[in-house]
């Protein structure tokens, strides 16, 4: 055990990783409109190095802040000097990645040869990803099948699995995990739903029906440069790896990228910032391949773009205030969908509106893909509340995954039940 921490720690030097000695995730909860501010202005401090991992969302709702250790001291005494309480979420961020590391290099057995011995309770590299989904297709030729339906800046092929028994054109629902690369329960999770349909799809009468009508397309690594980025240099790398002119920094969040309400107030113009909306809208390749296949397909009828973390289910607007105009409705959609989801384990859910529940977001995913006519789309953040944040431990992604599979499928059934 010791030996291979010393491992990990030896390769990662090696590599030139990025590490997070000393760093500690703070929480803040500001409980009036001057912390509130004060906490604000914090994310245009760039001498900091801050990374925050929950944004502010309002009164009473904790803010999450990697910092560097050197910017440890600096905050600490800036938060006590203006009377802001805060307290300790992850005392060594690097404990925590040297562990998940360690588990990896113990649970890495060469490719996996099938997928009903491929280890679900791990993470996994992007490699052993693919090399999952080809086994998947190999194995289920008549269920299951690979579409690339773009390139990546780093030219890494843009993989969907599709879940078909026939039909051209079906109508269809879309699932994608992972296009923060950092939130890797995300893509686990989408691992683990891969597996699961092909599991259930006659077994489950709900699933069978869904599959009856429609097909399912899964995207589970949508940002794979950022991905392959957080396996060998930086485990905390949100963004795409594309380069911008004029600036040092790297990457777009591709979920600033969208085509509505770019470039508005919500997300940053700032290259170097973790919002950074891109040079236009669809800058991202990675965004502009699903929009090409979105618009191609012209069937799509549900819409649910995965991330993590903080629990929360989430649908349009983002960027605007004015309620969607299916708000009623998919209000309810999502309150049977918590409901489904915390019926396994407990876990605790909220959900609504996107600007209502956590803050204005421009440029993000389903906002475009409502404007496109997709009725129901959402937005999932999974586990947890900030214990683990993105560094969530890895036994925790099958009982993830399983209770957010109950909330897909109420989305599912009611995409099925009420065709327009
Ligand atoms: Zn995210």
């Amino acid at each position: 055990m010791r030996a291979l921490v010393l491992l990990a720690a030896l390769v990662a030097v090696a590599a030139g990783t990025e590490t997070f000695i000393g760093h500690q995730v703070l929480r803040i909860v500001p409980t009036n409109d001057e912390e509130l501010q004060k906490v604000r202005e914090l994310q245009d401090l760039e001498e900091l190095q801050l990374d925050f991992w929950l944004s502010p969302r309002g009164l009473g709702h904790p803010v999450d802040v990697r910092v560097p250790f050197p910017s440890l001291q600096a905050l600490k005494a800036h938060l006590e000097s203006n009377g802001i309480s805060y307290s300790i979420m992850i005392e060594d961020v690097q404990a925590l990645v040297d562990h998940e590391r360690t588990e990896m290099l113990r649970a890495r057995r060469g490719l996996p040869l099938s997928t009903n011995t491929f280890d679900y309770a791990t993470y996994h590299s992007l490699d052993e990803i693919y090399a999952f989904m080809d086994l998947l297709v190999a194995e289920n030729p008549n269920l299951v099948s690979k579409l690339e339906i773009g390139r990546s800046t780093e030219n890494r092929p843009l993989y969907v699995l599709k879940f078909s028994k026939g039909g051209t054109n079906r109508p269809a629902i879309w699932i994608d995990t992972g296009i923060h690369s950092r939130e890797w329960v995300t893509q686990a999770s989408g691992v683990w739903f891969a597996k699961k349909i092909v599991q259930d799809h006659e077994s489950d009468e709900g699933l069978a029906s869904i599959l009856d009508k429609m097909d399912i397309f899964l995207e589970i690594v949508t940002n794979p440069d950022g991905f392959a980025f957080t396996q060998t240099q930086n485990r905390m790398w949100r963004k795409t790896r594309s380069k911008n002119s004029g600036s040092i920094c790297i990457g777009v969040d591709p979920n600033r990228n969208w085509d509505a309400g770019f470039g508005g107030s919500g997300a940053s113009a700032n290259p170097c910032s973790e919002t950074y909306h891109g040079p236009y809208a669809n800058s991202e390749p990675e965004v502009k391949s699903i929009v090409d296949f979105v618009k191609s397909h012209g069937n799509i009828k549900a819409f649910i773009s995965i991330h993590s973390y903080s629990q929360l289910l989430l649908y349009p607007y983002g960027y605007t205030t004015t309620p969607a105009a299916d708000d009623k409705e998919l209000h309810e959609i999502s309150e049977k969908a918590v409901a489904a989801l915390s019926s396994l384990y407990g876990t605790s859910y909220e959900y609504g509106s996107i600007i209502t529940t956590i803050y204005k977001a421009s440029g993000g995913t389903i906002d475009w893909t409502y404007n496109q006519g997709i009725k129901y789309s959402f937005t999932f953040e999974l586990r947890d509340t900030g214990r683990y944040g993105f560094l969530l431990p890895a036994k925790q992604i099958i009982p993830t995954a399983q209770e957010t599979w109950l909330a897909l499928k109420v989305i599912m059934q009611h995409t099925l039940d009420h065709p327009y």
